[in-house]
């Protein structure tokens, strides 16, 4: 006989991590040590344009990333940073910000103390510090800035930028063994020995072990999940996950999403940035979406109400849903910056938008609010269900804002303080 058991379902648990802790005034970011995964981003702006700069990182920051990076990468973006700080201060933007480092990273924190303190992390690439015996110095140096001021640091290492002198010793290594590794076992024995070495030489020079992040960025995917299993069976630094140089459009969303969404599912990630390649003119703010909803749509974060739409097909040939569902989707995520402040736990709504009968009432009736719009032949009407009740049937012109207002009503009275009962 067959017995069932409960089916399970969700991730499994975080792995069990130390905790780093990025501050900016009276914020305070947790990464790692079971705290929710952190979403993060890095503009695109020359550092020295001190606005542009600035209001993209305000963009990203009210889009909801939680961490804005911004490259240091000379004399002039080190004397940018306190000024960009301090427009950002003036426009209410408490986000911290981190220091992306190659090269001459330990010059430019040592010559610009006031860069040094605005930033709240410095990323330091281990394979872009310097060359021979100049390479440990110059860590150091970078090692010594960060216990200075007192700032968290991420190791992050890149396989395009590969510390040639360990990897060209791992391959010795690999020579001499009876049965030598693949080269991409070795360029994965490089990563993460680059990672954890540097760590730990990090720790010798004085930085406290809860000072330090990790990450092993790849472009494959395959390369990704086998790179981070290794290094979280290594160590216990929190790790920053993001599969490099993503691509363009739908390709690097997906690339992102199955890399991520394995090792995610796996406890594997406490922070994490999607590497978009944007449009020409495209905003940069969507890759702190696509990382929102990748969390989200996994069960792991809650960020803005999600709408679920179906695909339409032959029943539906008209574009009235579509528009529907895109309008309530930049709708929801328009009001989000006011929403959350004043309707605390709105960001668990789900609004369904479906095109015909055949799944509309069924799928609107599983939605906080759901709206089933008449397929082709139907008869013009669009019953609207709240909580699983239908409340109203639309018609007529003004569905999408009358829905809109159903929405918006249902926000105010079921989330945030409310004395009406959820
Ligand atoms: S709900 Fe209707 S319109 Fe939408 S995909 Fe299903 S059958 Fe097609």
């Amino acid at each position: 006989m067959v017995k069932n058991t409960p089916i399970a379902s969700g991730p499994a648990s975080r792995r069990n991590t130390r905790t780093t802790v990025i501050r900016y005034g009276m914020r305070e970011i947790f990464v790692g040590g079971g705290h929710p995964v952190v979403v993060q981003s890095m503009t695109n702006t020359d550092t020295i344009d001190v606005i542009g700069t600035a209001i993209q990182i305000k963009d990203l920051a009210r889009t909801g990333s939680e961490l804005v990076r911004i490259t240091v990468n000379n004399s002039e973006a080190a004397a940018a940073v306190p000024a960009i700080r301090e427009q950002l201060d003036k426009m209410g933007i408490d986000v911290p910000l981190v220091g992306d480092f190659h090269y001459n990273g330990h010059t430019l924190l040592n010559d610009y103390p006031d860069c040094a303190r605005a930033l709240s992390k410095y990323r330091i690439n281990p394979g872009n510090v310097g060359q021979g015996a100049k390479r440990d110095t110059q860590f150091a140096q970078m090692i010594e800035a960060a216990c200075k001021y007192d700032k968290p640091v991420r190791i992050g290492v890149n396989w395009g930028s590969l510390d040639q002198s360990l990897l060209a010793r791992i391959m010795d290594e690999n020579a001499k063994r009876s049965e030598p590794w693949s080269a991409s076992g070795v360029m994965y024995e490089a990563l993460v020995t680059s990672a954890i070495d540097n760590a730990q030489r990090a720790e010798t020079l004085g930085l406290p072990g809860n000072q330090i992040i990790l990450s092993c960025k790849v472009s494959g995917v395959q390369d990704l999940i086998a790179v981070y299993r290794e290094l979280a069976r290594r160590c216990d630094y929190p790790l920053h996950l993001g599969l490099t140089e993503a691509g363009m459009g739908s390709k690097g969303i997906v690339a992102s999403t199955a890399a991520l969404s394995v090792l995610l599912q796996e406890g594997i990630g406490d922070t994490i940035r999607i590497s978009l390649t944007p449009e020409p003119g495209g905003d940069r703010t969507k890759e702190v979406i696509v990382a929102q909803e990748i969390l989200q749509t996994m069960g792991m974060r809650k960020f803005t109400p999600m709408v679920i739409a179906c695909p339409g097909c032959g029943r539906t040939t008209s574009t009235v849903f579509q528009n529907l569902a895109d309008g309530i989707q930049t709708y929801l995520r328009d009001q989000m910056p006011v929403w959350k402040k004043e309707y605390p736990g709105v960001e668990g709504m789900n609004v369904a938008v479906m095109g015909c009968i055949v799944n509309g009432p069924g799928e609107s009736k599983h939605a906080n609010i759901g709206i089933s719009l008449p397929g082709t032949g139907e008869s013009s009407a669009a019953p609207v269900f709240v909580d699983g009740e239908k409340i109203v049937t639309l018609r007529g012109d003004h569905i999408a804002e009358e829905f809109q207002a159903i929405v918006l009503d249902y926000v105010k009275t079921h989330y945030g303080n409310t004395t009406i009962a959820v």
